[in-house]
């Protein structure tokens, strides 16, 4: 198996008009068309997807849906399904996002629903786990990440798993502008690799790639992405800068 390309996601949360996502897609197509080595992806809000999804047609971004219901269709109000995301253009879909889950009361279980439907579809759930401080300070970061994977993609096989990625995302890290270090990281994306072999049995063939989030910006994403255990990043806030995010974009190609 060839090694994947590094993976950089853009995550827009709920920011931007449509007119200003629109904007800042035009701007990444025309950026990238140069840039080969690396997966970029941006997952804007839903209202933008249709229109984004036509402007990036044909070009190497890619777009992802920041969340979606795990049923097709039917009565769930206010609900968005993953036909309606593939339908607008997206091959990937973020799930359990630490915002998801401690503002929306996203569990391990609808998690799992989840990335089972995504897996099907074929489309590439970037899984998000990760511990708050709290939990760090008492020294369960390895049993947080080891629940959330066990629970989060129970019931996966090792051969299905090409449309996988796993994004360890440290809560603490998540807009506070204070990141965890590349020797953090590396530590716990072993863990999450092992974990992923030894206990899910998962194929070394399969090639899951595992991000970092958490306070990336241009001054750190140099060290972080050019770690080995590092495969990507998932960018909040600095990917709404059009100049930060593709700074971003160019630590992850081979200096
Ligand atoms: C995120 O929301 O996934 C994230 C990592 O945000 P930020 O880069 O702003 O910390």
């Amino acid at each position: 198996m060839t090694t994947p390309l590094p993976l950089v996601i853009g995550n827009w949360k709920m920011n931007m008009l449509a007119s200003q996502a629109c904007d800042m897609a035009r701007s990444l197509v025309d950026r990238l068309s140069e840039v080969e080595g690396v997966e970029v992806v941006i997952a804007p809000p839903f209202t933008s997807l249709y229109p984004v999804g036509q402007i990036i047609k044909g070009s190497r971004l890619r777009l992802a849906g920041q969340n979606f219901y795990f049923a097709s269709k039917g009565a769930y109000t206010g609900e968005v399904s993953l036909e309606m995301l593939r339908d607008v253009g997206c091959d990937f879909a973020l799930i359990g996002h630490s915002e998801r889950r401690s503002l929306f009361g996203e569990n391990d279980a609808a998690i799992n629903k989840k990335v089972h439907r995504a897996i099907q579809m074929g489309i590439t759930a970037v899984v998000c786990v990760g511990e708050t401080l709290e939990q760090r300070k008492a020294g369960a970061t390895l049993n947080i990440i080891e629940t959330q994977l066990s629970k989060g993609l129970a019931g996966l096989s090792g051969e299905r798993l090409s449309t996988l990625a796993i994004a360890y995302e440290p809560v603490w890290a998540i807009g506070t502008g204070v990141n965890a270090t590349p020797e953090q990281v590396a530590d716990i994306h072993k863990f999450i690799r092992k974990f992923l072999f030894e206990s899910l049995g998962f194929s070394e063939k399969v090639g899951t790639r595992i991000l970092y989030g958490g306070s990336v910006n241009p001054e750190n994403s140099k060290q972080l992405l050019q770690e080995d255990e590092i495969d990507g990043a998932l960018v909040g806030g600095a990917s709404l800068d059009f100049e930060s995010f593709c700074a971003i974009i160019n630590s992850a190609l081979e200096p």
